[in-house]
Order: structure tokens, then C-alpha cells, then sequence
């Protein structure tokens, strides 16, 4: 049997006004991404430029990796390097030489910016080039911010993915287009995925990041595109700057979203429709059985996302097409109305979407809604629940595999558990 496939998306969404707020913010910084690109690309070290605040925020949220080699590590920035009496740069080039000296398996490093080495000055891209230099080609060493000011933590992960665009080799001229899935994954689900794509098909399949410093993919005018996560605007425009097309697709969350994920690059490939609807059948099937587990419990039930991860969007998409919630209000850090648009088409035209954050305003909106299930960062969700509200950690998003149609029912899962919990403590 093949599937049905969805109708026909909008092809020219509906431009819903955006409340746009700036003020306080809960969110966690670009840091944050080094703890899930540092077990993706195994040859590279993360080197953060900071303070023993950014030394800590790594250690507590990747505590794990203190009994394993690390991968990545923080370079303090001392008071008397803040009053500007030693200079940084000479203390960055040695603490670099006595790394890589320790350390040769590393092939790639990463210089990451942070808040303090912003308030001074440092200035990385230069030292990353010097440094780069001085190993004649035996490694690379490049930069990037992951500083709180101005960003949110999902950036940190665009910052690096555009850092290496430049540095990815080019395609040969003429040659047969490649697919690239843009965004890190588990190892595992980039493994179903490419399942996928050689059974509909599709020959050469690139991911960016790649697990190895060394083969990170070509790029070119032959390169098609797929983000795998909504959060790489940076990434995607580096990318596009070197030829690269983006190919327009939802994000490939629940089964409707991963289907229309695969479809894009079906159509892009010249997949007959026919082969592409029985390759996709089995998983679609299963991912739909699995969903309706959950949706019994999440039918038209209401939910707020406060900004944390910029997912909020496709998950709410998620959430109202295949689950049958009422999203009272999406918020997002950064919306990138191009790479969102088909998302938005979808969410209900009563649906607030904000962007940006004042949060004291934000939660007033909360408790004048009193959704049944609010999505917010750690430190809002204890004081929401003691005023009786359901909340759901915006992180645990981030750190589950939840892209695919094999994980599409852990991820309604992600949203059903907190109201079953709160349903068994109120018996
Ligand atoms: S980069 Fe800034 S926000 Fe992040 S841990 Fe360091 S000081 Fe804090």
C-alpha cells in the first residue's frame, strides 16, 4: 500500500504579523552547541576564550565528559587579562602550542568567542589565521562567537557551520548535483535518513557537519541543500554565497514534516513519485502508528512555547498538524520568515507568533492564557509550575533525537509525558 501523502502545501503563506519584543531574555548561550558539534566531529577540539563562568556552564551541562578524553576546554580569561596588564594574545598562542602539542590527533580547532573575550577585544578570527599559519597546513584552526550577548544558544551551532563553509572543497565544475544535510545529527538518525535517500535513490549524500575534520563535504553550483534544523540562517546564506540551492522543505519533524523533507529532495532528484511514495510507506506508516499513541492525550489541548532553541516553530507545526494542539502563542528567538514560511502556512491563523523576548510581559501572557502545557527554558519552569501550570523543558528538545519518522512518536511523547504526569499527581 502507498501512502497519502499530505495536500498540497500553500505555495505563497499568508504573512501573519509578528509581535517583535526585546527585553530581558532566558535563554542559554551559542556555548551551549559545543556539547552536542563536539561529539559529532571527533577530530575536532572546541577552545573557548572565556571565564570561569563559561568554564562551568561546559562543565555542568557536559559533566559526562570530565571521565573521557575531552574535546573541548576553556582558556581563562583572568581579571588582570580584563584590566588589559598581560597580553592575550601571546597567552592564547601558548596555551594553543601546548595543546596541540599534548594533543595530535587533533586535526581541527575551533577558537570560540565568548562574552569576556568580546568585552576586550580579543580579536580571534586574526589569532585563528595566525595560528593556522604557523601549522603549515598540518592542521586548521578556525574562530567563532558563542557569546550570550545578542545570541541565542542554538546560534552557536550556525556560527560554527558558517565558520567552515569557506574551508569546505570545492565541487568539480559540471558535476552530477549532490545532496547535503545541513544541521548535526545523531549518528544515528543521519544513518536512517541515508538509508532513505539510497533507496529512493539518491547517490551521493553529504552531511555538514561531517564526523571527521577531514571529510567534511564538497560544496558548489551542483550542491541541493536540506536544513535539517531551523536554526542555520548563517550557514545557510555561506552556502549559498558558494552556489550551493537550499531545497524548500518543512523540517523533517512527525511524519508529515519528514515526508515533505524527503519529497523535496525526491523532486530535486527527479525520484519517480511512485518509487518515492512505496520507499517511504513503511516508516511513514510506522512513524503515524506511533504518533497516535499520544495524540488522544494532546487533542486540543493548548500549548505556549516561550523562545529558547528556534525549534519552536516546526514543532508547534508538529503539534497542531499531526497531534491536534491549539498553539495560543509560538515564540521564537529569530524567525527567518523564508526558511519558516511553509511552517507558518500551517499554524492556525489565530496563533500569536512573537519573536524576541521581554520575558516579565511574556509570562504575563502565559498566565492570562493558562495554556495546558507551557515549552519554556529551566529556570521559568519551576516557578510556572508552582502556580499550576504544565511545563515542558525547551531542552530536552535539543538533546533528544527527535528528527525522522523513527523518532516522530518519542517526540509526541516529549509533549504527552508532562500532561500524564500532572493527570496522575492531581488523582
Ligand atoms: S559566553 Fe557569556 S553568557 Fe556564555 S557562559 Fe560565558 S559569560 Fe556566560
Amino acid at each position: 500500500m502507498t501512502p497519502a501523502l499530505p495536500l498540497a502545501l500553500p505555495t505563497a503563506p499568508e504573512c501573519a504579523p509578528v509581535l517583535r519584543e526585546r527585553g530581558q531574555r532566558e535563554v542559554f548561550c551559542g556555548l551551549t552547541g559545543i556539547i552536542w558539534l563536539h561529539r559529532k566531529v571527533q577530530d575536532a577540539f572546541f577552545l573557548v576564550v572565556g571565564s570561569r563562568t563559561c568554564a562551568h556552564l561546559l562543565q555542568s551541562a557536559a559533566g559526562v565528559m570530565v571521565f573521557a578524553e575531552p574535546r573541548f576546554g576553556t582558556a581563562i580569561i583572568e581579571e588582570r587579562d580584563l584590566a588589559g596588564m598581560v597580553d592575550c594574545n601571546a597567552e592564547l598562542d601558548r596555551i594553543v602550542a601546548r595543546l596541540l602539542d599534548r594533543r595530535p590527533d587533533i586535526t581541527l580547532l575551533f577558537l570560540v568567542g565568548s562574552c569576556p573575550s568580546e568585552v576586550i577585544k580579543l580579536d580571534l578570527g586574526r589569532a585563528a589565521k595566525r595560528l593556522s599559519a604557523a601549522q603549515n597546513g598540518a592542521r586548521r584552526i578556525l574562530h567563532y562567537s558563542g557569546s550570550g550577548i545578542e545570541t541565542t544558544f542554538t546560534e552557536g551551532e550556525d556560527a560554527c557551520l558558517a565558520a567552515l563553509v569557506p574551508e569546505l572543497p570545492a565541487t568539480a565544475p559540471g558535476a552530477a548535483p549532490e545532496l547535503m544535510i545541513v544541521g548535526t545529527l545523531p549518528d544515528v538518525v543521519e544513518d536512517q535518513f541515508q538509508r532513505l535517500f539510497a533507496q529512493l535513490g539518491i547517490a551521493t549524500v553529504h552531511a555538514l557537519p561531517a564526523r571527521r575534520a577531514d571529510a567534511m563535504p564538497p560544496v558548489g553550483p551542483n550542491t541541493r541543500f536540506l536544513l535539517a534544523q531551523p536554526f542555520l540562517g548563517e550557514t545557510a546564506r555561506a552556502l549559498e554565497d558558494r552556489g550551493a540551492v537550499r531545497l524548500d522543505a518543512l523540517f523533517p519533524f512527525g511524519a508529515e514534516g519528514t515526508t515533505d523533507w524527503l519529497h523535496a529532495a525526491a523532486r530535486a532528484f527527479g525520484v519517480d513519485e511512485m518509487h518515492f511514495r512505496a520507499v517511504i510507506a513503511p516508516g511513514r506508516e510506522r512513524a503515524k502508528r506511533a504518533i497516535a499513541h499520544c495524540r488522544e492525550r494532546l487533542v486540543g489541548k493548548t500549548l505556549f512555547f516561550l523562545p529558547d532553541s528556534q525549534l519552536e516553530i516546526p514543532l508547534a507545526r508538529f503539534l497542531t498538524q499531526e497531534l491536534g494542539m491549539v498553539p495560543l502563542e509560538v515564540g521564537t528567538p529569530y524567525l527567518h520568515r523564508r526558511h519558516l514560511a511553509q511552517e507558518l502556512a500551517l499554524l492556525p491563523r489565530t496563533t500569536v507568533i512573537s519573536e524576541g523576548q521581554d520575558v516579565e510581559r511574556q509570562l504575563d501572557r502565559v498566565r492570562a492564557a493558562r495554556p495546558d502545557l507551557t515549552i519554556c527554558g529551566l529556570g521559568l519552569a519551576n516557578p510556572l509550575e508552582a502556580e499550576g501550570l504544565t511545563t515542558k523543558w525547551a531542552i530536552e528538545l535539543v538533546f533528544s533525537p527527535i528528527h525522522g519518522f523513527d523518532q516522530a512518536g518519542d517526540l509526541a511523547e516529549l509533549f504527552a509525558r508532562p500532561l500524564r504526569r500532572r493527570d496522575v499527581l492531581r488523582v
